[in-house]
Parts: C-alpha cells; sequence; structure tokens
C-alpha cells in the first residue's frame, strides 16, 4: 500500500508548554533545515510492508526493538496468510508465532497480534480507528506506534519520536526533550506545518544515512551550515541534490 498523502494537512494538535526546553534555531533556521531535507527527499516514504491499514498496525507492533527489514521478512507470508483481524485470529497464535519467530520478542508479539485482532473486532467492527486515543487501547500499540499509524495509514501529520529522532533531536539542539513525549510536543510545535507532514521520515532517514549514532558523517550533510551540534565536523553544507534511492530505503540487513 502506498503511504496516504495529506489531502488537506490536517491540523496537526500543536502542543504547547513552557516547561519544554527552547530548541537552539530560529524560525528561518528551522525552516531551512526542512526546506533542504524536502529538496533531498521530496516523497520520502515508510519502510514497513503493509497491505492495508490493519496489517500496518500489526507491522509496527512487530518492529519494536526489531528492523524493518527484518519485519517485512515475516511479514509478507504472514499477510498472505492474512490482511484481516478475522484471519489472523482464526490463524491462532501458535501459527502466527511461527510465522513471525525470527523476529525479537515474538511471543509476546504474538500474543499480542491475536489480541489486538480480537479487540478490533470486538470494540471497532474489524475496522482500525482513527485517533490516537483509540489506537493506544489496543495490545501492544503504544503512543509511538499509534502516531506512524494515523500518519502512513490516514495521512494525518504526526512525529513518532523513534531511536534516531530522538538523537537528533537532543544532539542537534533542535528539540531538546529527555523523553520522546517532549522531544515530540516540541518538534509538533516548531517544524512549519507544511513540512509537518514528511518531517517524521526526513529526520529518521537523515539519522540512519548521514547524522549516525557513532560518527555522523558531517561532510556528506545538506546542514552542515546550520547545524549547532557539538559533534559536528564539517561547517560547509554538501550539495543540495534530491539523492538517489539507496540512501531512501532501510539498509538491508
Ligand atoms: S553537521 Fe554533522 S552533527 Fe550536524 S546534522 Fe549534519 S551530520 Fe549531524
Amino acid at each position: 500500500m502506498k503511504n496516504a498523502k495529506p489531502k488537506t494537512a490536517s491540523a496537526p494538535a500543536k502542543t504547547r508548554s513552557k516547561t519544554l526546553p527552547k530548541t537552539a534555531y530560529s524560525k528561518d533556521e528551522i525552516a531551512e533545515v526542512f526546506r533542504r531535507f524536502s529538496i533531498q527527499r521530496p516523497e520520502p516514504k515508510g519502510e514497513l510492508e503493509h497491505v492495508n491499514p490493519f496489517t500496518l498496525v500489526v507491522a509496527v507492533a512487530l518492529s519494536a526493538q526489531a528492523t524493518d527489514a527484518g519485519v517485512n521478512k515475516a511479514t509478507r507470508a504472514l499477510f498472505a496468510a492474512a490482511d484481516t483481524p478475522e484471519k489472523m485470529v482464526a490463524l491462532g497464535e501458535d501459527t502466527v508465532r511461527d510465522y513471525i519467530k525470527t523476529i525479537g520478542l515474538y511471543r509476546n508479539k504474538a500474543k499480542n497480534v491475536i489480541a489486538l485482532s480480537e479487540k478490533l473486532i470486538a470494540d471497532f467492527g474489524g475496522e482500525v480507528p482513527r485517533t490516537r486515543e483509540e489506537l493506544v487501547t489496543l495490545p501492544g500499540v503504544g503512543r509511538k506506534t499509534a502516531n506512524v499509524v494515523l500518519s502512513m495509514a490516514f495521512g494525518q501529520a504526526t512525529m513518532a519520536v523513534d531511536t534516531h529522532i530522538f538523537r537528533i533531536a537532543n544532539r542537534l539542539g533542535l528539540a531538546p526533550g529527555k523523553t520522546p513525549d517532549e522531544v515530540e510536543a516540541q518538534l509538533m510545535r516548531i517544524i512549519p506545518d507544511h513540512y509537518l507532514y514528511h518531517a517524521h521520515h526526513w529526520l529518521i532517514l537523515h539519522g540512519r544515512y548521514c547524522c549516525k549514532a557513532r560518527k555522523p558523517e558531517c561532510l556528506r550533510c545538506v546542514i552542515a551550515d546550520i547545524c549547532k551540534a557539538a559533534e559536528k565536523t564539517n561547517t560547509i553544507p554538501a550539495p543540495l541534490v534530491e539523492l538517489p534511492q539507496q540512501f531512501m530505503d532501510p539498509p538491508l540487513p
């Protein structure tokens, strides 16, 4: 399934809190950072394979502490066998466990997949709900999973803070925060609305391919002149061009 697009840029609920630490960047600098990201990757996509909102919920729930590529490998066969909550329940926990046993924490995740399928049938008519409040009532679905589902399945602008986004937000001083929730609130507040829908993927991909955890590749960085990270090793921005496909996708396992 292709990612849903933000048809009406469904106004994100911008959280404002006086207690949040301040970004180290001016409004213009933030706009310029995301303008450059938008040129590098005009159409960033989520990497988790899915065929409908239900399989996306399952894929995201399975992806905790696992790579997207590893999840895709397991879910291709699983989703061919069961792409609705009803079929998943019919498959049963033991069989689901067999399909996903290459993924970390698979026993618990198989339990959750069945439990969330049962809840979708019992409480939501077999449909994936469209609000964060409802999504987080599903077993194995936390705020981050709900944000990914709202964005990828329903085109809502959200900010699911993963390890890359948390690192970049703090390393650059872009949206400092002690917890993913703090970083999420700060990013939702400072990123211009028209960049918000894709911002989640831009930050993840920038972290995965350029601003890497152990050693950021500042020589290849298009925001090296703006970045205020202490670890920065270069101040000349890399040429601003659309990147080839290999910098759009997850690395192979
Ligand atoms: S200049 Fe270096 S530290 Fe700053 S964002 Fe780019 S890669 Fe990361």
